[in-house]
């Protein structure tokens, strides 16, 4: 510890008093644009890029140093980033990356993001326009989904956390306000929550933190086409309540992750209607069919639902991260979680002005302006243009679904219903060949599917997300398969001696 006497002597000495801003701001700015134009090209130039590839042992060593004293200049450090971080990214920009449910982001997004970053603004709270801005996604995102306009909004991280922050709107709605003080201890009443065997497995997480506990939450079968079957949701409901449990919650999943199948809304709304429960939707990226006019009846009944949770990072492209949760019940959303700690007191006037902060409505208090980018994005784009974009992406996996409908190797393996194609081999299915066949795509950075398990069986997974996604994608898709499952095969075929007459001369 320094005497203050000691610290004023120090000061007397004249060093310079640091701080963290460029020593010359010539150098920074060259240095700067510099950067956005590397980044500008990597964007422009996405096709003639690998779709992933794995980091060499050498760049991921170069992690694993001891936290270092000595400054590097910022150009150094552009260069390290081409060099080690650039060319081993995730992918998911690439018009072949079909993996899982990922958003390709946008240049414009990018923008929004380092302006974002310029502002360095926190929205948790306070008096300043990156509350108007978040308000203003709130608005909207009520208007795309028929909710009133006074409906309570919130960014947060993915709909993991926004189906959370709803199950615990729920349980307040269902437990009043001594839950908060008591907790489920003393709220004396064991509830049970709703959802299809098809549902995400972050509601699972979600009853678990919210202190439900996932035995509480009664996975409902679904139909063929991956829909919630609403007898066996009444059944399960009648069942609990006869047995003295409090059901208090439906879930229903516009677009599963899976297949991209929806749930009958307008049911569950009427189910939940009768039955007194809240009406929950997980729309994480089919909610965004509202922005498709020919999609919209899709999820027809979302209007009704007391809450949604959704992503702006998937199907509309804005950069990570971007979960929102709407609520319907403003009240109830704010009572939650309002927080009276004085440090977040309201003035009348000043920066700590205003009614709502985003602290208020969940968990977290620190947060970023991950409006502007939304803002931005829709801003440049406007909402019929991402629409169509989400549009098309459906119309490749129909064409997908053609193509492999006529394929000698491949075969479908559930109904397409949005814009994710799940199919297997014909002949020869294995859930070992299949991997592999994903793992040789994703290894010589042809094209990034994922698996999932349908039925019982590991099937490939496309999911064309992606706004840059073409046909002409989709017919080097095919041709990177038919390759990869000869590959497969002729490795195989030392060991078992042979490969089957259609996997040969076919590219
Ligand atoms: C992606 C997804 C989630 C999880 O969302 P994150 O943004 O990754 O947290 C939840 N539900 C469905 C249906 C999804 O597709």
């Amino acid at each position: 510890m320094q005497s203050s006497q000691e610290l004023h002597e120090d000061s007397a000495k004249q060093e310079p008093e640091p701080n963290l801003d460029p020593e010359d701001w010539d150098t920074f700015r060259r240095d700067s644009h510099r950067a956005l134009d590397d980044m500008i090209d990597h964007l422009a130039a996405i096709r003639r890029r690998k779709v992933w590839q794995p980091a060499p042992p050498e760049v991921r060593d170069y992690f694993r140093q001891r936290l270092h004293d000595q400054p590097k200049s910022l150009a150094a450090t552009l260069v390290d980033f081409d060099a080690l971080i650039r060319p081993y990214a995730n992918g998911n920009d690439h018009p072949l990356f079909m993996g899982w449910v990922h958003g390709a982001g946008t240049p414009v997004g990018m923008i929004a993001e380092m302006l974002a970053a310029g502002l360095n603004a926190n929205c948790g709270g306070r008096n300043h326009i990156g509350l108007d801005v978040e308000r203003q996604i709130a608005t909207w995102a009520a208007q795309m989904f028929g909710f009133p306009s006074d409906a309570s909004g919130l960014f947060v991280t993915g709909t993991s956390l926004a189906n959370l922050i709803a199950l615990l709107v729920a349980r307040h709605a269902a437990l009043g306000e001594e839950v908060r003080p008591g907790g489920l201890r003393e709220a004396n009443a064991q509830l049970t929550v709703y959802a299809s065997t098809e549902a995400h497995g972050c509601i699972i997480t979600a009853t678990e933190i919210a202190g439900i506990g996932s035995r509480y939450l009664r996975r409902i079968p679904v139909d063929r086409r991956g829909a919630m079957n609403p007898e066996a949701l009444v059944a399960a409901i009648e069942a609990d309540r006869a047995a003295g449990l409090r059901p208090f919650m439906v879930v229903g999943t516009a677009g599963t992750v899976n297949t991209g199948s929806f749930d009958d809304l307008i049911t569950l709304a009427d189910v939940c209607a009768s039955r007194r429960t809240w009406f929950h939707v997980d729309g994480a990226f089919g909610a965004l069919c509202a922005l498709a006019p020919q999609m919209r009846s899709l999820i027809a009944g979302i209007e009704r639902a007391d809450s949604i949770a959704f992503d702006f990072h998937k199907w509309t492209h804005v950069p990570y991260d971007a979960g929102f949760v709407l609520v319907r019940d403003a009240d109830l959303h704010r009572r939650t979680f309002v927080n009276p700690a004085a440090y977040l007191h309201r003035a009348s006037t000043g920066l700590a002005a205003g009614e709502v902060w985003p602290c208020d409505l969940g968990p977290d208090l620190s947060r970023g302006f991950r409006a502007l980018k939304t803002w931005f994005t829709f801003r440049v784009f406007g909402a019929a243009h991402i629409g169509a974009c989400i549009a098309h992406t459906c119309r490749l996996a129909r064409y997908l679904e053609a193509q492999l409908s006529r394929s000698e190797i491949f075969e479908l393996r559930a109904p397409v219903v949005l814009n994710i194609v799940c199919f297997g081999l014909r002949m020869f299915d294995d859930d070992d060949l299949i991997k592999s066949i994903v793992c040789d795509l994703h290894e010589r950075g042809a094209a990034a599917p994922s698996t999932t398990v349908i039925e019982g069986r590991t099937v490939i997974r496309a999911a064309i997300v992606n706004h840059r996604t073409t046909t002409a994608d989709i017919d080097a898709l095919i041709e990177a398969l038919a390759t990869s499952a000869m590959r497969v095969m002729a490795s195989r075929s030392h060991k078992v001696g042979c490969v089957p007459a259609q996997l040969r001369n076919t590219g």
